[in-house]
């Protein structure tokens, strides 16, 4: 029988535990062993209790539960080639010689180098005297397939990662709460949100709440933003609107690459000299992340499961690594490190101030 494992990596994001039951499930459904590693890639070289077979009935009610109930961690070890070994020799230990990964492109790029690896860490491990010849004859490849998990959409290659609608159906009923009282004092509120170097989740938080003015990194306001804002902001007050909601990527930056904070909007917007609004500031934090996901999430992660373990099971030595996209409403297989090298792209054209850039790449993903 085939050894399918499954691990949370990472940060980790509403959907993964949905992840973790889809792959579970199928594995049994394709008739094979479904393994857990638990702890992300610690598990992975820690070996032991960490890696756990799971029986169908393991991962009933996961669905509706928030977060990764098999644990995520970073793990420093995993970076290293000595970890690496370890972490192949828990891997035949075990008899896996299949892995799916849910996690951000750090944990599946680090998965893709230990696929490169894998014949030359059992070669180490023989000649080492670790493991046995005859131990490591079955697993000469190892098969490994991503699924993107995080809050901030901001993986290259596909329309949405899982997590990142859960994460903005938290924003606007946060947003939703803070507008009421707003609304009763007429105050101003500077909302920062989640997201890292990516705009998206303030960008869909500041379309479906109806912000007053939005900052993400991919496409900073001009010179002049300070004026831009406040005229815009005026203007509103102006037509009768008694609450004024600012939403701030924690990413965001100005044209020049200079940090854009919730205390320099919340200043300019409080100036004595100009609105004088009655500011307040909000980082909604971790409520973002926590929490259980809402059903796209729940749909996106079955579906993406399903498809990783007939990916898995259909690989062979040539296939490039891939991960679990969706595009246009359509589950694919997208080959990994060209995904990974576009979304560092952007990282870099954000970098260099070509905004241009940085919002073609990320346009893709809308799109694409
Ligand atoms: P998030 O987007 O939530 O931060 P991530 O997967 O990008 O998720 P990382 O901290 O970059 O988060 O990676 C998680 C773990 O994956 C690391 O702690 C490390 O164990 C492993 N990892 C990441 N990058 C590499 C790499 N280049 N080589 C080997 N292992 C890696």
């Amino acid at each position: 029988k085939k050894k399918i494992a499954v691990m949370t990596s990472g940060g980790d994001s509403p959907g993964m535990n949905a992840v973790v039951r889809a792959v579970v499930r199928m594995a049994h459904h394709m008739d094979c062993d479904a393994y857990c590693v638990y702890e992300g890639y610690e598990g992975l070289v820690q070996g032991g209790n960490l890696i756990r077979k799971m029986p169908w009935d393991a991962v009933r009610g996961w669905l509706s539960e928030g977060g990764t109930l098999i644990g995520t961690a970073r793990c420093l070890a995993f970076y290293e080639r000595p970890g690496r070994l370890k972490a192949a020799k828990n891997m035949i230990i075990n008899g896996i010689d299949a892995l799916i990964i849910c996690g951000g492109d750090g944990s599946l790029t680090g998965a893709d180098k230990f696929r490169d690896e894998w014949p030359g860490l059992l070669k180490e491990l023989v000649d080492a005297k670790e493991l046995d010849a005859k131990d490591i004859e079955p697993y000469k490849h190892l098969n490994i397939v991503g699924l993107v998990g995080s809050i901030d959409n901001d993986m290259s290659g596909t329309d949405a990662t899982i997590g990142c609608y859960s994460a903005l159906a938290r924003i606007c009923e946060m947003v939703d709460y803070i507008e009421a009282t707003a609304s009763s004092h007429s105050r101003a509120f500077v909302i920062e949100v989640m997201g890292r170097h990516c705009g998206w989740l303030a960008l869909m938080a500041g379309v479906a709440t109806g912000a007053d003015f939005v900052f993400i990194p991919e496409k900073p306001w001009g010179d002049n933003w300070q004026q831009e804002m406040c005229d815009l902001v005026e203007k509103h007050r102006n037509l009768g609107k008694r609450k004024t909601i600012v939403i701030i990527a924690e990413g965001a930056i100005d044209r020049n690459s200079n940090k854009i904070t919730p205390v320099m909007v919340h200043d300019l917007l409080a100036d004595k000299q100009g609105l004088a609004l009655d500011t307040r500031i909000t980082t909604l934090g971790h409520v973002q992340r926590g929490g259980t996901a809402v059903a796209y999430d729940r749909m996106l992660a079955t579906l993406q499961g399903v498809e990783a373990v007939k990916a898995v099971l259909e690989a062979t030595p040539e296939t490039p690594t891939c991960f679990i996209a969706i595009n246009e409403n359509k589950i694919t297989r997208v080959p990994l490190m060209e995904a990974v090298k576009e979304t560092k792209e952007v990282a870099t054209a954000i970098k260099a101030q070509d905004f241009n850039k940085a919002m073609g790449l990320r346009d893709t993903e809308f799109t694409d």
